[in-house]
């Protein structure tokens, strides 16, 4: 399935380099999600996470590496510059605002995950709406999320 995305990703055309850089879109991801702009918590939500470019499991576009380095999103370098590339990265910062918030981290139920990457879709396909026009395409998410649930389900449950 994450094959699949990488070809989506190579079958959208380049379209416009938006040239966005990491703090515009970690400001977008912000706009987006409704959190972590407050100054009140600015400890917690000062700069963007910085974005690496890294080899990466195969068929993932990025990840968020939350048990490693909190702050640093890592993006395949096969991915294609352009608006669907970008898109990802504000995905990725929106995992980073729910591991802000505790929503991430290995006691999250599996079921709390799934909710978590259908947040992440969300905000990523209006940034895409904003940038592109277009939002990310229905059926690719679909079955993505479709699949984040049946890997749920093939969870033993302990005890
Ligand atoms: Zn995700």
């Amino acid at each position: 399935m994450l094959n699949w995305i990488i070809g989506l990703l190579l079958l959208l055309p380049a379209g416009e380099a938006l040239a966005a850089t990491p703090a515009e879109l970690w400001e977008d991801a912000q706009r987006l999600h409704g959190r972590c702009l407050s100054p009140m918590l600015p400890s917690l939500c000062d700069g963007p996470p910085a974005v690496v470019t890294s080899e990466l499991p195969h068929g993932y576009v990025g990840l968020y590496q939350y048990h490693i380095n909190p702050r640093v999103v890592l993006i395949a370098p096969r991915t294609p510059n352009g608006p669907m590339r970008d898109s990802f990265i504000v995905h990725e910062y929106v995992h980073y605002l729910q591991w802000i918030r505790g929503r991430i981290n290995p006691a999250v139920p599996c079921p709390d995950t799934v909710e978590n990457e259908v947040e992440a879709y969300s905000v990523q396909s209006r940034w895409l709406v904003e940038k592109t026009g277009k939002p990310f395409p229905p059926d690719a998410l679909g079955l993505i999320l479709l699949e984040h649930r049946m890997a749920c389900h093939a969870v033993v449950p302990h005890g």
